[in-house]
């Protein structure tokens, strides 16, 4: 078995129901099983400015998956969940990003992993460190809960969560 820790926003329409039905399409994934699901959090956007905020989620999973196989798993529920992949960094239904896949580095044309821009990212870092807060950069060994990003303002505690149950019960 495999540990994975992905992170989710979305920024469009019922932004809570786009998380729970990413969320629910990947535990019904009969090789991936949802471990943990962290707070929800409120987050300014970043890059493109001038458009809604985001909900984000960080996802602890147990998969079969290869890191390849996850990653397509991720984009067929962004597809079905009707992602418009226009603009980079742009609103959008619901985004998956595999963080970490157990402690490797992988780099490969269309993943990289540890993903390469996390540890800049308080709205990905936030609810990362909440569900597990041990957590290293596998690479340089650098605990994630100690990067300055952690620090950063517009991340904000939207509805607390203690279990995946609960957040799939949200409304
Ligand atoms: P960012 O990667 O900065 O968060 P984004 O999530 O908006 O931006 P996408 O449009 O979702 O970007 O993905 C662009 C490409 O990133 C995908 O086609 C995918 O192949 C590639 N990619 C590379 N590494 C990863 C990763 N760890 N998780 C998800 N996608 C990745
Ligand atoms: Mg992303
Ligand atoms: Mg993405």
């Amino acid at each position: 078995m495999n540990a994975a820790y992905l992170s989710l926003g979305s920024n469009i329409g019922n932004r809570l129901e786009h998380l729970k039905q990413a969320v629910r399409l990947l535990h019904e994934h009969p090789a991936v099983k949802v471990k943990k699901v962290s707070s929800i959090y409120e987050t300014e956007p970043l890059g493109l400015t001038e458009q809604a905020k985001f909900l984000n989620i960080a996802v602890e999973l147990e998969t079969s998956l290869g890191a390849v196989e996850l990653l397509s798993a991720c984009q067929s529920i962004e597809n079905k969940l009707g992602r418009m992949r226009k603009i980079r960094w742009g609103p959008r239904t619901v985004d998956l990003d595999i963080l970490l896949y157990n402690e490797q580095s992988i780099q490969t044309e269309d993943l990289i992993v540890p993903h390469l821009r996390m540890q800049e990212r308080a709205f990905v870092l936030v609810p990362l460190v909440e569900i597990n807060s041990e957590v290293k950069n596998p690479v340089t060994g650098s605990l994630y809960r100690e990067e300055p990003a952690m620090e950063e303002e517009g991340v904000i505690l939207w509805k607390p969560i203690q279990n995946a149950g609960e957040f799939l019960q949200q409304d």
